[in-house]
């Protein structure tokens, strides 16, 4: 038999994709890894989904996405950001943040080009990156910055290939969040050096201490910005896969050819879910919230309490203590903790080599299982 893709075959699996496997084959495991809403998808939501199935609305929609889909999410971005977005060339309805980033890749990588990544980061930019003839360079965020980016190493790394940075704030794994000041910054390096910025916000509604705070806000920013968002987190909409991309209409047509060639357009059922969502369901979502942020509060507590020594996140919903002091590897420590005590977390390396020594833990599960977890995190401390 000829071949297949080797730089496919080659690529490694997501190291969270790994610890699920052995997570499957074990049982009463109580889950800190899944980076998923326990919740349900709230009642009205779903009910306007079945609403539009029983009224026939069983099609493809425009490549584009509903009309009224955007323009809501139009006015929901001028409202929490104050930028403008067309609903008729400047977002694109997509399956999930996942699509979108995937698209946003391909239509904007000449082959050699370099993407600045800020690590630790959500496990499927740089394949996304690589897929599309890319390279990735990375930029680490260390603990000691909170997370955040060292600009000056920042601009050490631009070459005449960089075209682009890509971060995301409330951050996976590290909850972290970013704010006026350094916004400011990294629009000035992208400006100075002709960078385009990817800005994933999924987690944007999911900030505990203060509002998100988007570089879009930064004046000149929406130009060189191409902005990803989606449902499934805030809305618990996983499974319905409804991301949205937003920038400059060229950049857009040209990720609306390649998603009507390969996707044609999201599900339609999906999509009069995420407007009913933006319509009328926010309080919904401002409850699950209220939620993890008491979550937050225990988990951060707990670890602290036990002996793990845990920051606290501003957003999105997963704690990311450190184990260094423990001697081991965070693969070991994930792999250790999970045969002894069946407390699954993610080991914080699959995220990027400056993951290791932590552990990504999310919060979204019941307090209860929160409350077992760190009881037996605590046991386990105590036995090393
Ligand atoms: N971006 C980040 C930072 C994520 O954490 C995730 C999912 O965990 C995604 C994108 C993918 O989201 P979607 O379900 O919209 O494809």
């Amino acid at each position: 038999m000829k071949p297949i893709n080797n730089f496919v075959q080659n690529m490694p699996p997501s190291g969270i994709r790994k610890f699920f496997d052995i997570v499957s084959t074990m049982e009463g495991v109580i889950s800190l890894g899944v980076g998923e809403p326990d919740f349900v998808t709230p009642w009205p939501m779903i009910s306007a989904a079945i609403d539009s199935m029983e009224a026939g609305k069983t099609s493809y929609t425009s490549n584009m996405g509903l009309l009224s889909l955007r323009q809501e999410i139009s006015k929901y971005l001028f409202k929490h950001l104050g930028v403008e977005y067309n609903p008729d060339n400047e977002i694109l309805i997509t399956v999930g943040v996942s699509e979108a980033m995937d698209l946003l890749m391909r239509a904007l990588i000449c082959p050699g080009d370099e993407i600045i990544v800020f690590e630790p980061s959500y496990v499927s930019y740089k394949p996304t990156i690589e897929m599309a003839g890319g390279h990735s360079v990375v930029l680490d965020c260390k603990e000691e910055n909170d997370f955040l980016p060292d600009l000056e190493e920042l601009k050490s790394l631009i070459t005449p290939k960089t075209k682009a940075i890509l971060f995301n704030y409330p951050s996976n794994p590290t909850g972290c969040v970013l704010n006026r000041e350094i916004n400011q910054k990294l629009y000035d390096i992208c400006n100075e050096n002709d960078l385009y910025i990817i800005s994933d916000e999924i987690y944007d509604r999911l900030t505990y201490d203060k509002k998100h705070e988007s570089i879009l806000e930064i004046p000149g920013a929406y130009d060189r910005t191409i902005l990803l968002n989606g449902f499934s987190k805030a809305f618990a909409m996983t499974g319905w896969r409804i991301g949205y991309a937003c920038g400059n209409k060229d950049i857009i047509k040209s990720m609306m050819k390649i998603h009507q060639y390969t996707m044609l357009c999201a599900p339609i059922s999906g999509q009069y879910c995420a407007l009913e969502a933006l319509r009328h369901c926010v309080p919904q979502s401002d409850e699950m919230i209220e939620e993890y942020r008491q979550r937050r509060n225990l988990i951060v507590k707990g670890f602290n309490d036990v002996g793990l020594t845990c920051r606290k996140p501003g957003g999105a919903f997963y704690a990311f203590p450190s184990i260094k002091k423990f001697g081991m590897t965070s693969e070991e420590f994930c792999e250790k903790l999970l045969y002894e005590k069946k407390v699954a977390t993610v080991p914080g390396n699959a995220f990027g080599k400056c993951g290791e020594g932590y552990i990504r833990c999310s919060y979204a599960t019941s307090k209860k299982k929160i409350i077992k977890a760190i009881e037996k995190i605590g046991e386990f401390i105590e036995e090393l």
